[in-house]
């Protein structure tokens, strides 16, 4: 069938301010609940004497996926009008910010959820700076428990002055700020008689708004060079394409040498016959019109939109040695498939993810995240992350084994693809 636009989403907020039972709601009002499922723990609540609670909903579908019971409920998720919403789980600030900066899991935008009674608090902040340190960019704020605030106007606008404010000197602009009871319904999928003076979105219709991570295809071409192999005289190079798209007749540079050819044949890898533009996800081999030094560790790109060649890079880390990371460091970074010696020759920040505060940036901390520049023994082509969310990131070495990885911040120096 047609795919729709998928959204992954992350809600944070301080413990209590209502995030399970904002999930339990949406699922509700999106229809996205198995049949059932509802009366059945209303059910339950009534028969153990307590008041139903929307969060049991979310317990629920967690317990059922961490047994297993519910195949097709390995994430949970939900379709607004014209997008799908998966839920990103955040169970804690450590893991999140290591799955987030290693890959393991991708958020392209926040629900931050503020408790209207309890308002702005340090936690709150400090979820705004981990939303920043991540980059997540879009952000819809909700202010929860307007009922417990008698629905004020007032009360809202003014946690909306100050949370926009917090935002916004992090670099974050809210996409939206919603006035809701998360218990009752007012305002995730419905602007109800209580809240008549709000006139922007709902939540499911902010959720709508989001905007979805480009697909990878789109992105410009990137195949990292997994190997050269001799096959019937020819020299066919072999790897997996990225992002982006490639094709016979294609004109390419080989970065980061710079230097030019033209894709003569396209073939699937292993060997098979292919027809048409390859993208990304899929492993090929080309060949190329002349014969170039090429090696493992070198990217193919589209001569129009080559990444940069340096040999200088910073990037936000997730530390994973015992051993504290500090300035002079001889490590192994890897970059796509290209492997280099490098040297820490900065230590810009370090974040102790429990407190989300900086901490004295002298050395980086076993599972903390650190800001750091590296210089790299040899050029390789890379791409902020930001640009590229595959091509973007690195994983560190040390003796041999992971010792840390992130998100290519900058590349200093260098230049797009040159003869
Ligand atoms: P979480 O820790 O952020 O996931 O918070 P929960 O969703 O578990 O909610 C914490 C408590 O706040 C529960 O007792 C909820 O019933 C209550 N709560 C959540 N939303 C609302 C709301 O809109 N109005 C009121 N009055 N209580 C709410």
């Amino acid at each position: 069938g047609t795919t729709r636009p998928q959204v992954r989403i992350v809600i944070v907020g301080h413990v209590d301010h209502g995030k399970s039972t904002l999930v339990g709601r949406l699922l509700h009002e999106t229809g996205s609940l198995p049949d059932g499922k509802l009366e059945m723990l209303k059910e339950v609540s009534a028969r153990r004497g307590m008041p139903f609670e929307w969060s049991f909903l979310l317990d629920a579908l967690q317990t059922e996926r961490d047994q297993g019971i519910t195949i097709d409920t390995t994430q949970i998720s939900f379709r607004t009008h014209s997008r799908d919403v998966v839920l990103i789980d955040a169970p804690g600030h450590a893991e999140f910010l290591r799955n987030m900066i290693t890959g393991a899991s991708q958020a392209d935008a926040a629900v931050l959820i503020i408790d209207a009674l309890e308002g702005v608090r340090d936690q709150t902040r400090r979820h705004g700076y981990l939303l920043h340190l991540l980059g997540i960019k879009q952000v819809a704020v909700v202010v929860n428990k307007m009922d417990r605030v008698e629905f004020s106007e007032a009360r809202f606008t003014e946690i909306n002055d100050e949370i926009s404010a917090h935002l916004i000197e992090l670099g974050v602009t809210p996409t939206a700020v919603i006035p809701i009871s998360a218990r009752d319904g007012d305002g995730v999928a419905e602007r109800t008689q209580n809240i008549a003076w709000y006139k922007g979105p709902t939540v499911v219709e902010a959720l709508d708004a989001l905007t979805p991570a480009r697909p990878l295809d789109e992105l410009p071409l990137r195949l990292p060079v997994q190997a050269i192999y001799k096959f019937d005289d020819r020299r066919i190079v072999a790897g997996r394409i990225e992002s982006g798209q490639l094709k016979a007749g294609d004109e390419i540079v080989i970065m980061p040498a710079g230097k030019i050819a033209k894709i003569k044949t396209v073939e699937g890898w292993p060997v098979t016959p292919v027809s048409g533009p390859q993208s990304a996800g899929r492993s090929v081999g080309i060949t190329l019109d002349r014969e170039l030094f090429i090696e493992r560790g070198d990217v193919i790109a589209h001569t129009d939109a080559a990444p940069r060649d340096t040999r200088r890079i910073q990037a936000r880390i997730f530390w994973l040695h015992h051993q504290p990371l500090s300035v002079g460091a001889n490590i192994l970074v890897r970059l796509g498939t290209r492997e280099t010696r490098a040297n820490v020759v900065a230590i810009e920040k370090a974040v102790d993810p429990g407190e989300l505060a900086s901490v004295a940036a002298k050395s980086i901390a076993r599972n903390h995240v650190g800001e750091i520049t590296i210089a790299l023994l040899h050029p390789v082509a890379a791409d902020p992350y930001l640009d590229n969310p595959r091509t973007g990131r690195l994983v560190i070495e040390v003796d041999g084994r992971i010792a840390g990885g992130g998100l290519v911040m900058k590349i200093e120096g260098g230049q797009r693809g040159t003869v």
